[in-house]
């Protein structure tokens, strides 16, 4: 019985440590469901087969050091060669005889491990001894298994994770059956068992294939509303990360089937369709195909011929293709989140939400990289306005690279400017010192330059830019959105113009969800960006308004990931760059293409991995083939269009030439993934499918 379980666990015992490279939410799962290793390890003690009606029936003693001795059995057609296996893991009240079809079911299809054994698939299924273990003249009329729940919480386990912990025991003693081709078992289960079946796949070491029935819906429904939520198929604390649907959608890439009945009294079938609109949006989001859901005119039961043919197909096949490497992977991990977390608590706990003391935390945090101090702002758009408007740019000319963000340009525009472009360099990706020098001589009166850092090189050509600026009194602004963290000949980006502009967005190498950075080496001009971006005030906390400022400010709940973000920016930085040495070695003798050399005064950050390919190359249909074919999603271009060809600049581009060499990048290059937690694996998929393309 569980109960020994609960006795055994009054000793503590050391967290097992994380699988890398899982879904976050794993690591989640795997601390609030405390599954202990040790005492999940599942020995069969004994066995006794018998041939009955056509299925061969095993009956298993099976031990662990938390259950001690419970029962099991395995059943499979009578004739059955080594095949695919299945966890059978039954309801909350679903006694092992019925799961199996010994004792008549109580239940609308509990037999469920006998017919899919008839179905052709080997079953195995066990005791999990919830009910049983107190006398009922003890219980008064409270249901044993609530009361189980609740013993266990008083241990600071749950009842949920001893039940895991005993379905991944007895799914090794599946996988190790002569009968069970280990690489093809699944899991099916039913109401608390399909939560069972779902925290086991989160924890298992590969996706499996589920079906689960009758547990769909949200827990604030099931547990807030409904009141039919059963608190051992729930990990305390689960909602603070997690809602039902997205444990499930956590599971992507595995095969995934949800039953769920019209007329089952514990759901509500609105609340369970909008969850599973949750999880195929999960799924989707992480490239692979969507589960297949089934809402079936049934009550709390399970679709067995549904599950059947779910199983069965989902177990043919030989493992699952490997999940798609995507163009960029955002991850925080559990102890960032909690980080997060805490200063968002600190923040509301305080009632200062914005332009508070993680704002500033941050500010001090950016400049460590940044080499000259900045002021925090809502974007890298308004840092680019805050900054153009503090030079007045107003009925003057910018001039900036044709071959850049359309913020960089629409900036200058709602700053009150004309904009000019200037073709490129092709060595450093940067404008061209003698294109720069004739635009110069044609807008004499140009009010700024803005350099920008395309794909985190700082390139080598600026010195020549920032002299020539110098020599005709215009200042530079350095868009720096891509760079955060890159040097050239070991001075920060930012810290070589006037001033510099930074971006948090997401895609970025530095984030904060929404952010921006305005650095600059004189206090008056910093001074200024924080008046800018403060509504135009005269003075900290003045009701005058000498500028038409605007609501530039960084708000405390974006600082709190911002400063999350920059305090792993160190190993960040580090990370981006041994995956890029490696991308150098990888694709030494691909054909086809050849990796922008990173001009060696440039610290690069690797905002973006860059490569040419030949001119025969298409590259629209190397990227669909290198997707469609191999699940490799490379990142975007920087970029594909250049801005004299955008919708809006097009008839107001002027005579500045055609941009032959800016043309040529934009027409021919490619962005690898490249992003910290890129696996070596992932690294070489890309190659060997760029590889396989271009050959
Ligand atoms: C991202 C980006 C911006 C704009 O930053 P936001 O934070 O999205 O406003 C500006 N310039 C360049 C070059 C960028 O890449």
């Amino acid at each position: 019985m569980q109960i020994r379980h609960l006795q055994r666990v009054l000793a503590p015992e050391p967290a097992p440590r994380d699988t890398p490279g899982g879904h976050p939410l794993r690591s989640i799962v795997r601390r609030l469901a405390r599954v202990e290793r040790e005492g999940s390890r599942v020995t069969v003690i004994a066995s006794a087969t018998t041939v009955r009606d056509g299925l061969r029936r095993e009956e298993l003693t099976l031990g662990s050091p938390a259950r001690g001795e419970f029962r099991a059995v395995l059943l499979s057609p009578e004739h059955a060669r080594p095949g695919p296996g299945v966890l059978v893991l039954g309801g909350k009240n679903a006694r092992l005889e019925q799961l199996t079809g010994e004792a008549a079911p109580d239940h609308p299809d509990r037999n469920t491990a006998e017919r899919l054994a008839r179905a052709g698939l080997t079953t195995l299924a066990f005791d999990h001894g919830v009910l049983g273990g107190v006398p009922s003249e003890r219980l008064g009329g409270r249901d044993e298994g609530a009361v189980l729940a609740h013993a266990f919480t008083l241990t600071g386990r749950c009842l949920l994770g001893a039940l895991v912990g005993d379905a991944l025991g007895v799914l090794a003693v599946l996988r190790a059956h002569p009968l069970v081709d280990g690489e093809r078992v699944g899991l099916l289960g039913h109401s608390m068992g399909a939560a069972v079946a779902l925290h086991t796949a989160l924890l298992a070491e590969r996706p499996l294939p589920v079906c689960a029935a009758s547990h769909l819906g949200t827990y604030p429904a099931l547990f807030g509303r409904l009141f039919t939520g059963f608190e051992g198929a729930v990990l305390p604390g689960i909602l603070e990360y997690a809602d039902l649907p997205d444990l499930y959608a956590a599971l992507a890439p595995a095969p995934l089937q949800l039953q769920y009945g019209t007329d089952d009294p514990f759901l509500d079938p609105a609340d369970t369709r909008a969850a599973a609109e949750t999880v195929r949006r999960g799924y989707r989001t992480a490239g692979v195909p969507e589960p297949e859901v089934l809402e079936l005119p049934m009550g709390h039961g399970t679709h067995v011929a549904h599950a059947a043919r779910f199983l069965t197909r989902a177990l043919a096949a030989p493992a699952a293709d490997p999940a798609p490497v995507p163009a960029q992977r955002i991850r925080f991990d559990a102890t960032e989140r909690r980080a997060v977390l805490d200063r968002v608590d600190t923040a509301l706990a305080s009632g200062v939400l914005t332009q508070g003391p993680l704002v500033a935390r941050f500010e001090e945090l950016a400049g460590d990289w940044t080499g000259t101090a900045g002021v925090a702002v809502s974007s890298g758009s308004a840092a680019l306005e805050i900054a153009l408007r503090i030079l007045d740019v107003a009925g003057g000319t910018v001039l900036m690279p044709v071959n850049t963000f359309f913020a960089t340009a629409a900036a200058a525009v709602r700053a009150g400017a004309r904009v000019r472009f200037v073709d490129i360099e092709p060595e450093g990706l940067g404008m061209d010192p003698a294109a720069l020098r004739a635009a110069l001589d044609r807008e004499p009166g140009a009010r700024a330059v803005v350099p920008v850092h395309i794909g985190g090189i700082v390139p080598p050509s600026l010195d020549e830019v920032l002299a020539l600026c110098a020599e005709r009194g215009v200042p530079v602004l350095e868009d720096a959105a891509h760079a955060f963290g890159s040097t050239l000949r070991g001075r920060p980006a930012g810290s070589l113009g006037r001033f510099g502009a930074f971006s948090f967005f997401p895609t970025k190498v530095a984030l904060s969800g929404e952010g921006g950075l305005v650095t600059g080496a004189a206090p008056e001009d910093l001074e200024a960006v924080r008046r800018w971006r403060d509504h135009g005030k005269s003075a900290a906390g003045s009701t005058l308004h000498d500028r038409p400022g605007g609501n530039w400010r960084l708000s405390e709940l974006h600082a709190a990931v911002g400063t999350v973000d920059l305090e792993r920016f160190a190993a960040t930085l580090a990370a981006r760059r041994a995956l890029a040495r490696r991308y150098d070695a990888l694709l030494d003798g691909v054909p086809g293409l050849r990796p922008h050399p990173v001009p060696g005064e440039s610290g690069s950050n690797y905002y973006k991995y860059l490569a040419h390919l030949d001119e025969s190359v298409d590259r629209e249909v190397l990227k669909k083939r290198l997707r469609d074919r191999h699940g490799v999603h490379l990142a975007g271009e920087v970029y594909d269009h250049l801005l004299c060809d955008q919708p809006y600049f097009g008839a107001a581009a002027g005579p500045d030439g055609d941009f032959p060499r800016a043309r040529r990048f934009a027409r021919h290059h490619i962005a690898l993934p490249l992003f910290p937690s890129l696996t070596e694996e992932e690294q070489e998929r890309v190659v060997s499918a760029l590889r396989g393309e271009l050959s």
